[in-house]
């Protein structure tokens, strides 16, 4: 399950690792926590908003997964109970093992607040004591994805080899107006490159890296 502030996020840094666990035999859920209708300057918030929605549909359904939408302002996601039990739900409504999601060393404030929310919505989810409509749900592993945003600190530990749907990912991700660089960010070489380059430092032609918090690297073992 990828959870991102915007539609763009999930499918440009998150989904990857999505397609790749279709494609080994599970099932991928993009969550958006926005529509990010405020990202073109050219177009209408309400329009683009649509537009980004069902680019994130059709990039989905081209991955094999399922794209939801809790639809926050755009620039005013907020850390809230209310977003966070939001999220809590969902997660234990499609009881992911895995969950990507954004790294909190970014300048945008949405993905700050995806970061803040997704951590305390994991542990919601969890949560027996916690009622709610679904019983809980324990995820395996929390993981964040590499996003040019999101670069502070951003150390990854995790470098998966994404070469088997590096084409249907890079696909999916022209659903999206903004892609080719129309809202000024060259997603498309920016992305793909990087693919390349985290391939060079995983020992496969391309790569994602993923950054674990630090928690999840902790090793029990009797010897060593
Ligand atoms: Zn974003």
């Amino acid at each position: 399950m990828a959870i991102a502030a915007h539609p763009g996020d999930a499918v440009f840094a998150m989904g990857a690792a999505v397609a790749l666990q279709v494609h080994l035999g599970g099932q991928g859920v993009f969550l958006s926590l926005s529509l990010g209708e405020k990202g073109s300057a050219r177009i209408a918030p309400a329009q683009y908003g649509l537009l980004q929605q069902e680019a994130a549909e059709r990039a989905a359904l081209a991955l094999g997964a399922r794209a939801h939408f809790l639809e926050y302002p755009d620039g005013g996601i907020p850390v809230s109970e209310e977003a966070k039990l939001a999220v809590c739900d969902l997660i234990r409504e499609h009881k992911p093992n895995i969950i990507v999601t954004h790294w909190r060393g970014s300048w945008h404030k949405d993905h700050k607040a995806c970061y803040k929310i997704v951590n305390d919505a994991v542990f919601y989810a969890g949560l027996p004591a916690l009622a709610r409509k679904q019983p809980p749900h324990e995820i395996r592993k929390l993981y964040f994805a590499d996003n040019w945003e999101d670069a502070k600190d951003f150390s990854p530990d995790t470098y998966l080899d994404i070469s088997p749907v590096f084409d249907r990912w890079l696909e999916a991700c022209a659903a999206f107006p903004m892609w080719r660089g129309e809202n000024g960010f060259r997603y498309n070489d920016y992305y793909g490159s990087l693919a390349v380059a985290r391939g060079c430092l995983g020992d496969c032609k391309y790569a994602v890296a993923l950054m674990s918090p630090s928690e999840q690297l902790t090793r029990r073992v009797r010897g060593l």
